[in-house]
This record gives C-alpha cells, sequence and structure tokens, in this order.
C-alpha cells in the first residue's frame, strides 16, 4: 500500500501539471477558483486557520482565517485544496473540514492535505533549483510564500541540508 505522501505527492504533482501556470508563488487560490470553488477570507473562530466544506452539486467553499498572515493563508488554502482533490479522488461529494492552527495531523485525510500543500506550493523542481542557488531559509520562504518551517521541512523531505544558511 502506497504512503499518504507518496500518494498526496503525486496527487500535487497532477494538480501542477493540470492547472499550474508555471509561475512562482503557486497561487492555491487561483486554483481553487479556476476550479470552481469559492475561496473567501472569514472572521474565523481564534484557533481556525481555514475550513472547506462542499455540498452534493454544489461547489466547494473554502474560508481562511482573515486574521492570519498572508503566507499562513497561502498555505492553509493549499491545503484546504488537498483535502478537495483527496476527496474527489474517492468520488465524495459532501464533507467539511476545520482546521485548527498549529494542528498536528491527526488521520490520513491531514496528513494527506499538509503533504499535498508542501509540494504545491513548494514545485520540487523549482524548489531544488532555488535552494541550490543558495538561497537562504528566509530567501526561500519570501519566494515561495510559505513560512520558515515549512521551507526546513521541505529541505528536510528532499534530503537538502540548510545548516548555517
Ligand atoms: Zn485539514
Amino acid at each position: 500500500m502506497a504512503l499518504v505522501k507518496d500518494v498526496a505527492r503525486a496527487a500535487a504533482q497532477r494538480a501542477l501539471d493540470d492547472y499550474w501556470d508555471g509561475t512562482i508563488p503557486v497561487n492555491p487560490a487561483r486554483i481553487a477558483m479556476d476550479l470552481g470553488m469559492n475561496v473567501y477570507r472569514a472572521y474565523l473562530a481564534e484557533d481556525q486557520s481555514g475550513m472547506i466544506r462542499k455540498l452534493e452539486n454544489e461547489p466547494a467553499e473554502i474560508f481562511l482565517n482573515a486574521n492570519e498572515p498572508p503566507l499562513r493563508q497561502n498555505f492553509t488554502c493549499a491545503h484546504e485544496l488537498g483535502h478537495w482533490f483527496e476527496r474527489r479522488s474517492q468520488s465524495d461529494e459532501e464533507y467539511s473540514f476545520v482546521d485548527h492552527r498549529n494542528a498536528t495531523p491527526n488521520d490520513a485525510h491531514e496528513w494527506f492535505a499538509e503533504h499535498f500543500a508542501a509540494n504545491l506550493l513548494m514545485p520540487t523542481r523549482e524548489f531544488i533549483t532555488a535552494a541550490d542557488r543558495g538561497l537562504s531559509v528566509a530567501e526561500l520562504s519570501d519566494y515561495f510564500v510559505v513560512s520558515q518551517p515549512a521551507i526546513r521541512n521541505r529541505l528536510r523531505a528532499l534530503n537538502m541540508p540548510y545548516g548555517g544558511r
């Protein structure tokens, strides 16, 4: 059985191949809207970073916590998009997920969405190219519009050292 992270990586790569315009930073809200979803910035409960809900025969709705910094909203949007792709692969037409700030993924759905988001926002080839140019973690964070912890996770996932930079 394939690992969730490998399935998520493949799904993110397909999403990039099919729906990404090739520019960095990847814009997950644009991809979601191109797929017919509605994306809202909203005043959510303080500990909620975002949610997605889908009803049968209706477009999915993604809500992002308007009080979080843009780079958090960006990652949350990519995470919610991950839920959409994962549920679509199971032909599920009705679902909802609520995501809390700093929550550790606690089931296969959440791990999928988390790995999907990292792979979507930091496409492998572009990420390796940028890291090989010697960009610091802070510069990579600015370039890909993801947090520095997410940059470090991605470097680790790709077995790339980042000591001292
Ligand atoms: Zn989630």
